[in-house]
């Protein structure tokens, strides 16, 4: 492993629920312990918030959205201006969140300053900009009438985000519901929540008014599902498991009908033809598969290599990972940290064994690495078949699977052979088959000659069960806007 040369000085920030503008601690006192994944050691304890705190946070989410609140009575522009003000903070502190994130989550500190913190700054500025362009239109119906909609914000917001990024995560949540108007109650993952409190310190230093944002971490089981069937939380937006989506979706239809947004797990596939550029395609699924410790849920987990050349694709992909320079996230040039606990690293260990007991042929990887925190070898499995477990579920962590397939017509048919629907590429120089991937394989988000090109301005979601409704873009508003049709007789 490699040995740490930045010492990982991290200024933790705060540990509390915010409500209201108030840092304030759980109702029953409870806290837990946030876990440095590359030690295992405790970086802090953090309030524990359940129903009695979602229950008083959704208390001052409803009350910042009230008729004539300081929140409501802003001008679309103003929200438009403390979302700005909240990405210059965050801008201004980059180095310090990108440490924060680091240490709670595991990912590469360089990784967290090059790539998570830089998106995560756009997506407020992105949305910032669109604050003061949200409006509806005149509609010229029969008879003596003046028709027109009003885009209004839904209400107030309940927000379920995972570890795996988790200021963009909180980024690509906030920044629209807020732009158009809305008010938060936000549940951060229990693996990670010191990054996104950080950033509530830094909402109330931008002057959102008070209830605006409120930020409980908690558990899933608790926090989440006591924010998910809320009698008075009019939407929420999950990011997830699909397990937990199916969870989410129940509660709202047995409690008040809330309207649901998913983003949710994938199974996705990465295609590769033998007359791409393999140079590209090798290190490119690389990146598709091993990013952010596979911890990803558009991860090109089923790369489908065209058989011509899948004997050289799985010898140089065994290479690659090999290279793979895995240890200490703040140590330089270091590509893969920890997963981001011991039931993840559990998980993914599991799945290694089932590839080696149904028969898939592993070419490098398999084992734990170091003998503290939750480190694990890039693992590469040939020979993969589409029944496979490593090929049906969702392994999230480093482990890549080489599936060989034959022609066009077959791979777009196994491509879609999967419950999920996220994301998939293709890598080619002939257009015709780019273009027959990108329009028959059932997916969000099709790359081409490329993978995870992520930009706030480009929609994100699944097709089937990796989701419902589009994060992103102009898209991503419409998840956070209620129409309101006016008929006015003249
Ligand atoms: P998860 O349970 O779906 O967690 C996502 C978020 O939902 C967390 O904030 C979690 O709280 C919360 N949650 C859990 N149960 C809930 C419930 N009953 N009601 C409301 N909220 C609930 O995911 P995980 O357990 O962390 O990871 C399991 C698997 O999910 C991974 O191995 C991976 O396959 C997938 N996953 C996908 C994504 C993605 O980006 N699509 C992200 C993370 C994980 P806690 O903090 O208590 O868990
Ligand atoms: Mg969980």
């Amino acid at each position: 492993m490699a040995t740490a040369t930045l010492p990982p000085r991290v200024r933790i920030g705060a540990t509390q629920l915010l409500i209201n503008n108030e840092w304030v601690k759980a109702a029953s006192g409870k806290t837990f312990e946030t876990i440095n994944p590359a030690t295992g050691d405790v970086i802090a304890e953090v309030a524990e918030g359940d129903a009695a705190d979602i229950d008083r946070a959704v208390k001052a989410a409803r009350a910042a959205f009230e008729r004539n609140s300081p929140w409501r009575r802003l001008a679309a522009a103003e929200r438009g201006y403390l979302l700005n003000r909240l990405a210059d903070l965050i801008e201004e502190h980059a180095d310090e969140l990108a440490r924060l994130e680091s240490l709670d989550n595991g990912k590469p500190y360089e990784i967290a300053k090059a790539a998570d913190l830089p998106l995560t700054i756009a997506c407020y500025r992105y949305y910032a900009g669109w604050a003061d362009k949200v409006h509806g239109k005149t509609i010229p119906i029969q008879g003596d009438y003046f028709c027109y909609t009003r885009h209004e914000p839904v209400g107030v917001v309940g927000q379920i985000i995972p570890w795996n990024f988790p200021l963009l995560m909180q980024a690509w949540k906030l920044a629209p519901a807020l732009a158009c108007g809305n008010t938060v109650v936000l549940k951060v993952a229990e693996q990670t929540p010191l990054s996104a409190l950080r950033v509530g310190e830094l909402i109330i230093e931008a002057g959102f008014p008070a209830g605006t944002v409120n930020i409980v971490p908690g558990y899933g089981p608790t926090a989440g599902a006591a924010l998910a069937r809320h009698m008075d939380v009019d939407k929420i937006a999950f990011t997830g498991s699909t397990e937990v989506g199916h969870l989410i979706m129940e509660a709202a239809a047995k409690s008040n009908l809330k309207r649901v947004t998913l983003e949710l797990g994938g199974k996705s596939p990465n295609i590769v033809f033998a007359d791409a550029d393999l140079d590209a395609a090798i290190e490119g699924s690389h990146f598709a598969l091993f990013f952010n410790q596979g911890q990803c849920c558009c991860a090109g987990s089923r790369l489908f290599v065209e058989e011509k050349v899948y004997d050289e694709f799985v010898e140089r992909s065994t290479e690659r990972a090999r290279d793979r320079k895995v240890g200490d996230p703040f140590a330089e040039g270091v590509e893969q940290g920890p997963q981001v606990d011991q039931e993840q690293f559990n998980k993914v260990m599991g799945y290694i064994d089932a590839g080696k007991q149904e028969g898939a042929r592993m070419t490098c990887g398999g084992g734990r690495v170091g003998d503290r925190g939750y480190f694990i070898e890039p693992t590469v499995f040939a020979d993969v078949n589409d029944d496979m477990k490593i090929a049906r579920e969702e392994i999230f962590g480093p482990v890549m699977s080489l599936i060989k397939f034959k022609d066009l017509d077959e791979v777009v048919e196994r491509a879609n052979r999967t419950v999920y629907g996220l994301a998939a590429a293709v890598w080619t120089r002939d257009i015709t088959k780019a273009h027959a991937i990108a329009a028959n394989v059932r997916a969000g988000t099709v790359w081409v000659n490329c993978y995870d090109v992520f930009d706030s301005a480009a929609p994100f979601g699944g097709f089937k069960q990796s989701g419902i409704g589009r994060e992103l873009g102009e898209y991503g508003l419409q998840q956070y806007t209620e129409v309101k049709t006016v008929t006015i007789k003249i």
